[in-house]
């Protein structure tokens, strides 16, 4: 299913709800009022506009989520170019995702996932200063001023080029003002219920963008959306451990 066949049009741009306003007008003008660069996409909003493809989100998450990022940004630079170019990046931070995806966080941990996208809660048991993180890095060589551009990986490693691939040599300088950083959070939640005997699961997370000035506390109760994937330890290792692409955080009272 691919947003060409107009089956999607323009969720961002069409979209309407039952009073009939153009909820994501407003909400990306507040975003940009805030000088914010995340967006709340309601899961009922899609399952409105298009039944179909609201389903296929919940199976196809990354692909339907990169697809609906897309939209939004092509929505965002009708309305202000401007903006885009100044914040780069953005993010889509889903809602109400249906009952059926609610989880606990230690079956998530046996690391099958019959469910692509799922949201549990979570007590944050340790939480970092957030830092920022290069996520589009440009290189230049000191040699023949040769430009690399290092993108991160989903894993949020970033690999500097090893040599150029012009004049072989290794020394490079990162050009700071053209590349993109990103503030980001690293916590540690474990699962609210207290009725597991034996070893608490735990999971780390990493918060990017808005999601990391949330202003978050240990001793926070939360709900994470996200989408489960095994990250393996060591190239050629047989060590895999469940990681969580993390897709929104609400704070719960
Ligand atoms: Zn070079």
């Amino acid at each position: 299913m691919s947003n060409e066949n107009g089956m999607l049009k323009s969720f961002f741009r069409d979209f309407r709800d039952r009073a009939e306003s153009f909820v994501y007008l407003d909400r990306i003008q507040e975003m940009i009022e805030y000088e914010k660069q995340s967006i709340i996409l309601d899961y009922n909003h899609l399952t409105d506009f298009n039944h179909n493809f609201a389903f296929y989100l919940l199976q196809n998450p990354d692909e339907v989520l990169n697809t609906l990022k897309d939209d939004f940004i092509s929505f965002l630079r009708e309305l202000n170019d401007e903006y885009f170019y100044e914040k780069r990046n953005f993010d889509l931070q889903l809602i109400n995702l249906p009952v059926t995806h609610k989880i606990q966080l230690r079956n998530m941990k046996k690391g099958i996932f019959p469910l692509k996208i799922v949201e549990f809660d979570g007590l944050i048991i340790k939480i970092k200063k957030p830092v920022m993180a290069l996520i589009d890095g440009f290189y230049q060589c000191n040699r023949c001023l040769d430009v690399t551009i290092v993108k991160e990986e989903l894993d949020g490693k970033l690999i500097q080029p090893k040599k150029c691939e012009f004049c072989d040599c290794k020394e490079f300088t990162l050009l700071e003002g053209d590349s993109t950083f990103i503030q980001k959070q690293e916590l540690e939640i474990k699962e609210p219920i207290t009725d597991i005997i034996g070893e608490m699961p735990t999971l780390t997370l990493t918060l990017r963008n808005d999601l990391s000035k949330m202003n978050l506390h240990k001793g926070d109760l939360i709900s994470i959306i996200g989408l489960p994937y095994l990250h393996q330890l060591k190239k050629n290792s047989n060590d895999f451990e469940t990681r969580l692409k993390v897709i929104n955080v609400i704070k719960k009272d």
